[in-house]
């Protein structure tokens, strides 16, 4: 049995293996489908401390990632399925491939995904010109139009990266006015390559005899009008989905699935820590999820220790 699992590999989840690997509790982490989380489809991060000409965020989690092994921490590329406590007093991980991993704290650092607009067929486009990692995907886009749909901080960073690579990039935004910081913002609105389509949304993605996205169909809220705009490939930049649909009642949530957390990083669930953006509707910054994954690797440590474990 581990002392510790810890289930997530961004920001919150890599904070928590310093920490708790520091701690000696040698913890498992448990990667996800997206190891290294959020900050991998990101270029330059430039907001978070200790870098002042900025850092690539994939390097960013790597840093991380080595941190956290050089103390201790093991990682195994796994998708937890369930998690389960027992009579006992101990969890239960199972993962999609039917192990099932025993420990006695968890942290949950899972995160959350890019939301998608609920088209009928948004899944089977994915990849074929829609996609929501411009850092991934914008590179295939030179000289074409592409559209970005959002008005965040999300939508604005992608739409700025496109311009090096797309020929007109129409940022689609069901408002008028962008969400985005002040700086993004003004960032976005002064680059003559992007045309903001305002009070707008995306009622239909269009596609050729291959298949793959050649136009959507614009709809403006507003007037009611509906309009065809060519693109050969949209981003989708509309917020996340928190990743804790596999907790079943281990935890409570708000309205829109995040963990509600019970002083600082506790659960409802005794020995059971949730860290990072799967709780954090309100920050949702890399060097807040951070700050979590410490404070739940104090809470786990100090819980571990109630419970008779001691390095
Ligand atoms: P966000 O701030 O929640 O913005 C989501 C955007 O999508 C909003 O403009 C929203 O419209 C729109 N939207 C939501 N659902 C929609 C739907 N069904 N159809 C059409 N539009 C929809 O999400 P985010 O941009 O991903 O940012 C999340 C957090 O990360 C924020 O705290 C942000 O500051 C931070 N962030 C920071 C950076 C950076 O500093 N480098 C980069 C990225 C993100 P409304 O405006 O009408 O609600």
């Amino acid at each position: 049995m581990e002392n510790l699992i810890i289930i997530g590999t961004g920001c919150a989840g890599f904070t928590a293996a310093i920490y708790a690997a520091r701690a000696n509790l040698k913890p498992l982490i448990l990667s996800g489908n997206m190891p290294g989380g959020q900050l991998t489809t990101t270029t330059e991060v430039e907001n978070f401390p200790g870098f002042p000409n900025g850092i690539m965020g994939p390097e960013l989690m790597m840093n991380m990632q080595a941190q956290a092994e050089r103390f201790g921490s093991q990682i195994e590329y796994s998708l937890v399925s369930s998690v389960a406590k027992t009579a006992e007093g101990h969890f239960d991980i199972t993962t999609a491939d039917g192990k099932v991993r025993q420990a006695k704290a968890v942290i949950i650092a899972t995160g959350a995904s890019p939301r998608h607009l609920g088209l009928p067929n948004e899944k089977q486009l994915i990849g074929r010109g829609l996609t929501s990692c411009a850092t991934c995907d914008g590179a295939f886009y030179r000289n074409v139009p592409v559209a970005v749909i959002g008005g965040g901080d999300s939508a604005c960073e992608e739409a700025s990266f496109l311009t090096k690579f797309a020929s007109t990039v129409h940022l689609i935004h069901r408002r008028d006015s962008l969400r985005a910081s002040k700086i993004m913002a003004d960032r976005v609105l002064a680059n003559p390559k992007i045309q903001p389509i305002w009070n707008s949304t995306v009622a239909e993605y269009l596609t050729d005899d291959k298949g793959e996205v050649r136009a959507v169909t614009l709809q403006n809220l507003v007037s009611g009008e509906k309009s065809e705009l060519e693109v050969k490939c949209v981003f989708v930049a509309i917020g996340h989905v928190p990743n804790a649909q596999f907790l079943g009642d281990l935890v409570d949530k708000d309205e829109n699935g995040y963990i509600t957390q019970i002083k600082g990083t506790l659960t409802k669930t005794e020995g059971l820590f949730a860290a990072g953006d799967v709780a954090d509707h309100v920050y949702r910054q890399a060097i807040t999820a951070a700050g979590q994954g410490c404070a739940a690797a104090l809470e786990a440590e100090r819980y571990l220790a109630s419970v008779g474990v001691h390095e």
